[in-house]
């Protein structure tokens, strides 16, 4: 059989689509995720269901957002599913979630098997509403999933590290392997689950300073911090800020990129 035909549908490429099939795994993000009736709880693709059904079989709503029109539609007539659900057809990148905790009077347990094509602009989408998120739970590439979890002076530590760190505490769940998708990806896999501070660890008086701070030192990521936020700093402000001039991106701490941010915001630059 064609690997790329699952229950019937042809994965598509372009959406991400890698299906999970391995029920041992399935059932351990299940178990990890926790889903409870009173809850909100928000699934981002739910493709065909390999993650919807068991965690419907222990909830009695939930939210699903889709941008396959066939997958929302067998969703929507699955018989197992369709009173259980509201499908949202649309792209979760364009998806408000404030708007959607309002109208669930409530903040939103997200989870998903992301499509990996758009995983990483997909966070950052999340991250301006992570206000009306209580938890999430994210199957992501393995090198994703270390990139959100790395800590300063390390090759993989870098702009995804600082702002997924700012808002979130971060939690490695589980890994899992290309056999547990159809068709398998190239790439290991692993699952996530990311809790917005309730206290903010740091405060940030405007987040376009650090967004812009950290592209420009992370995008010069071989220069020194002298050089890469030179449009932003004299060497003395750095000095003064306590920045040692010859370090490089990876070597400041999401500490050190807040208070950058806030001197750049006090500067009104
Ligand atoms: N949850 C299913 C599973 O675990 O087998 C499918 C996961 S598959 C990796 C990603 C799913 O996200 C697909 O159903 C795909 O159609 C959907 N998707 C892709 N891009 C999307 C987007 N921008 N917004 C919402 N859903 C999207």
């Amino acid at each position: 059989m064609n690997n790329r035909v699952h229950q019937g549908h042809f994965a598509r490429k372009r959406f991400g689509q890698n299906f999970l099939h391995d029920e041992s795994v399935i059932a351990n993000i299940v178990a990890a995720i926790q889903p409870k009736n009173d809850q909100a709880l928000v699934e981002i693709g739910p493709g065909l269901a390999a993650l919807t059904l068991p965690v419907s079989d222990r909830i009695d709503h939930l939210t699903v957002i889709e941008i396959d029109r066939d997958l929302a539609a067998r969703l929507q007539q699955n018989p197992f599913l369709k009173n259980k659900l509201t499908v949202i057809e649309q792209d979760a990148m364009t998806v408000d979630f404030t708007e959607l905790s309002a109208k669930m009077q409530q903040p939103l347990r997200v989870f998903g098997n992301l499509p990996y094509n758009i995983s990483t602009p997909l966070m950052f989408h999340l991250f301006e509403f992570t206000h009306a998120i209580s938890d999430m739970h994210f199957m992501l590439q393995k090198e994703v999933v270390n990139r959100l979890v790395a800590g300063p002076n390390s090759k993989t530590y870098g702009r995804l590290s600082v702002m997924a760190q700012y808002y979130c505490q971060i939690i490695p769940v589980l890994e899992v392997p290309p056999t547990a998708f159809k068709p398998a990806p190239k790439v290991e896999s692993a699952v996530v689950k990311l809790i917005p501070h309730q206290n903010m660890p740091y405060v940030v008086n405007d987040i376009k300073s650090l967004s812009r701070i950290t592209t420009a030192a992370f995008n010069q990521r071989r220069k020194t911090i002298r050089n890469s936020l030179c449009q932003f700093f004299t060497p003395e402000q750095l000095t003064e800020l306590g920045i040692n001039l010859d370090s490089r991106a990876e070597n400041l701490t999401v500490q050190q990129y807040c208070q950058l941010a806030n001197a750049h915001t006090d500067l009104g630059s």
